[in-house]
């Protein structure tokens, strides 16, 4: 058989009628590989695109350069646009119901050309609600890409936007603390300036921002869409204008994923609403346990839903990191294994520490991930390592939780 794998034509086939969420999972960005012959996703690997037709590959490098669109055929250059990446975006955009998606290296990189294209269009100044996952406040915080940032909370984004207003960010659930937006009323409040949604923690099981209004939704696929804690990516979903402006960045740049990557990011999708609902199952009951146990002065879990944890300890959290055995301490999220770790000391220790405090992350918070083993083991660990360090006072945990459970005495040494 003579037929290549590689997919010359970017549209590929659309199913006959709508599908439902876990059968996009399964199926997008894969719909043509049986009239293909083959069964599992063909990656190619290829940087360069041989022909011997110099104007006709001089007239799809000048189509790129006028609209981003993806080039018919081959793309030239694997900096350009890759099949497997291609059927990876495709699947994504449709998950999240939006007309496309553009897979970046990783999340940040991700985020960094969304602000690029938005600072390329004279719109440097961003509107922002923390908290944000860490190393996204300080990309904003610093300017580091020439943007400058004002943050503010729901009910300011409307007066907090100027002429110079490219973007509105959000995370919801923000990262570490859970908390969560109303993403119809910021929209709302955005007015003409498009919404990024950083909704890496809910997924497009949980949510799909656009249906609500957001114009970007952002994902560090790193996370939950691979979910094997094996593969780092970023993906933004949205219209095709500003997929578009997106790809030409991502030439410029050079953020782009490898195909290797985007193969291992279409098995995740596959089990993506497996994943989520079953890690969710567990995270509920494991939040339900914790509110009740003494040694906890708050519990943080979204009305959405999900498979992430916040707790804040009365103890030192630092006892609990170094006390589980069956839970991973470690930084990082929405992978096959349950992991915990401590946002003051990694995840947001670059955000300056008057800036944490008051985006609601507290020393004595712990961000966990739940995976996929049982939960009485899970809990079994958790409970162990909590009462790991010396054990407080009665007197210290009435007092702590009658004060609205926010501050004890400082742990974090
Ligand atoms: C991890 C994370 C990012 C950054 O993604 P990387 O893939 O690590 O670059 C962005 N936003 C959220 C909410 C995250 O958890």
């Amino acid at each position: 058989m003579d037929a290549l794998p590689y997919d010359a034509s970017p549209a590929l086939p659309t199913p006959r009628a709508p599908r439902a969420l876990a059968t996009e999972a399964v199926h997008a960005g894969r719909d043509d590989l049986a009239a293909l012959g083959l069964h599992a996703v063909p990656i190619d690997l290829s940087t360069t695109y041989p022909s011997h037709d110099a104007r006709a590959e001089a007239e799809r490098i000048d189509a790129f350069a006028t609209t981003g669109a993806r080039p018919d055929g081959p793309p030239v250059y694997s900096r350009l646009d890759n099949p497997t990446t291609a059927r990876f975006e495709d699947a994504l955009a449709r998950l999240e119901g939006t007309q496309s998606a553009v897979a970046f290296a990783s999340g940040m990189a991700a985020l960094t050309a969304v602000l690029l294209v938005r600072a390329s269009m004279g719109l440097r100044h961003v509107v922002a609600v923390r908290p944000l996952y860490g190393c996204s406040d300080h990309l904003l915080t610093a300017g580091l890409l020439g943007t400058e940032v004002t943050w503010t909370d729901v009910a300011g984004i409307a007066d907090a936007i100027r002429p110079d207003t490219g973007l509105v960010m959000v995370e919801t659930p923000a990262n570490p603390t859970l908390a969560e937006v109303d993403i119809r009323a910021v929209a709302h409040a955005c007015g003409s300036v498009p919404l990024l949604v950083d909704s890496t923690f809910a997924t497009p099981v949980l949510q799909r921002p656009v249906e609500h209004g957001a114009r970007i939704v952002l994902h560090s696929a790193t996370k939950y869409l691979g979910g094997h804690g094996d593969v780092l990516a970023g993906v933004v979903a949205c219209d095709e204008e500003f997929a578009g402006k997106l790809r030409q960045v991502r030439f410029a740049t050079g953020g782009v994923l490898h195909p290797l990557a985007s193969y291992l990011l279409l098995r995740g999708l596959s089990t993506l609403p497996v994943r989520m609902r079953a890690a969710s199952t567990s995270a509920a009951e494991l939040a339900c346990r914790l509110a009740a146990d003494p040694r906890i002065a708050r519990v943080h879990y979204p009305e959405i839903g999900g498979a992430m944890v916040a707790f804040e300890v009365f103890g030192n959290p630092h006892d609990v990191i170094a006390g589980v055995r069956l839970i991973t301490p470690a930084v990082s999220l929405g992978s096959v294994d349950t992991l915990i770790q401590h946002p003051a000391s990694i995840s947001h220790r670059i955000v300056e520490e008057g800036d944490r405090r008051s985006a609601g992350i507290s020393d004595r918070l712990l961000r966990m991930s739940v995976g996929l083993e049982d939960v009485e083991d899970l809990w079994r660990d958790l409970t162990e390592a909590l009462s790991a360090g010396p054990a407080p006072t009665a007197r210290e945990g009435r007092t702590a939780a009658a004060g609205g459970a926010r501050e004890g005495r400082p742990a974090a040494r």
